[in-house]
């Protein structure tokens, strides 16, 4: 009789976003440290800022996403990671709350754009807005979910290691209950 050799296991896709944020998330990301080898195993790192991939791919399992919607850029980003992810995940603070992003929504726009490139010319000298190369800002900033269905939240400014490494354990394991339009793995 034939042996009947079984798939090989296909690993979750797995991607994290950084958007108006401060990259604290990421950097407590980081501090997993070791972890982080026992996470490479158990998914497919498909998009990070922390490596050098220039585009968000298709048919992602999990995104991390870390800060909040400030920009034309941020939205065109946001809504394309939704299409392609099957959890969208709001990681940190900013994503789920606005937070220290949002803080620029008490304050007129144009006061905002005055005191950042104006203002401090000579410390961003060469990087005039309205020319393209500063992308839009939105009039307000946005939390995540005030965009795209948001899955999970995983608060904290940032979030620490071990929350993020039992967040993503128990959602690897089955153990954080996913929406049922967006079961993991289905
Ligand atoms: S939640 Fe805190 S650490 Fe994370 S991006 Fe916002 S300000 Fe930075």
């Amino acid at each position: 009789m034939d042996r009947v050799t079984a798939p090989p296991r296909v690993k979750p896709r797995f991607a994290t976003v950084w958007l108006g944020g401060c990259s604290g998330c990421h950097m407590s990301f980081l501090d997993l440290d070791e972890r982080l080898l026992d996470l490479a195993a158990l998914v497919d790192i498909c998009y990070t800022p922390v490596a050098d991939v220039k585009e968000f791919p298709e048919a992602v399992d999990i995104v991390l996403v870390e800060g909040a919607v400030a920009n034309e850029d941020h939205l065109h980003e946001i809504r394309l990671i939704r299409r392609r992810s099957k959890l969208l995940i709001a990681f940190g603070d900013c994503a789920v709350t606005g937070n220290v992003t949002a803080m620029r929504n008490l304050f007129e726009l144009d006061d905002v754009l005055n005191r950042a490139y104006k203002e401090n010319s000579a410390i961003v000298a060469g990087v005039p807005t309205g020319n393209g190369i500063v992308p839009k800002l939105l009039p307000q900033v946005l939390r995540i979910q005030d965009v795209v269905p948001v899955d999970h939240f995983l608060p904290g400014c940032p979030p620490s290691a071990d929350s993020i490494h039992d967040f993503l354990l128990g959602l690897l394991e089955g153990r954080v209950p996913a929406g049922p339009a967006r079961k993991f793995g289905s």
